[in-house]
């Protein structure tokens, strides 16, 4: 039995003043603390999109286009980004007051320029892993609690990818250590979690 908990993406990027800010997305942090400290996990992993400059899935690389338009990257449509979390910038960094002491693990992604990779487990072609399926199964990961930045993005993809890659384990959706983008997409990303039999809990209910 081992018990991890996984942040996605609590970045500086995504916090507000970030280069892709979700709203009130540093309210995760606290929780996320709390959850960290608590003693309950064996195992506790972060993971960290990190870009090279100029990655595909920035807007400034589509000439014409725009941040939050569809355009297409690698012949596969994509949502584009304004430029975010570029490796080695304040943008990139986990958030400061997290407790990176109780962090065992860090986890980055996104560092291909041809693919964007909202999981923490594959790049979103679904053909190139990034270990940490493995690694959680070295560890012999039983329970799995999640959540971060964003819900509609990293955070589902992710939520989903734990489904596949730990067959058995229980996967929760930590949903007040999690903010999204877009209402609808959040409505939609707790459907499809919830669908795919990962529990929806708050961090009271872990810590209680
Ligand atoms: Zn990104």
């Amino acid at each position: 039995m081992t018990k991890a908990l996984l942040l996605i993406d609590i970045q500086n990027g995504f916090c507000p003043g970030g280069n892709l800010a979700v709203a009130d997305g540093d309210a995760v942090v606290p929780v996320a603390n709390a959850l960290i400290d608590s003693g309950r996990y064996d195992l506790v992993v972060a993971s960290q999109d990190w870009h090279p400059p100029g990655h595909g899935s920035f807007a400034s690389q589509h000439p014409g286009r725009h941040p939050f338009e569809i355009g297409e990257l690698s012949g596969k449509p994509q949502m584009l980004w304004p430029d975010h979390c570029v490796q080695g910038t304040n943008d990139a960094a986990l958030h400061p007051d997290l407790h990176l002491a109780g962090i065992d693990f860090v986890q980055r992604k996104g560092e291909n320029p041809a693919v964007d990779s909202y999981s923490a487990f594959r790049d979103n072609d679904r053909a190139a892993l990034t270990g940490l399926g493995a690694y959680m199964v070295s560890k012999g990961v039983t329970e799995l609690d999640l959540g971060g930045l964003a819900t509609d993005y990293c955070v589902k993809f992710s939520a989903l990818d734990a489904v596949d890659m730990l067959p058995g384990a229980e996967i929760r959706f930590v949903a007040d250590m999690s903010r999204g983008i877009d209402p609808s997409g959040v409505e939609l990303a707790i459907a499809q979690m919830r669908a795919a039999g990962i529990e929806v809990v708050t961090s009271q209910d872990i810590l209680s």
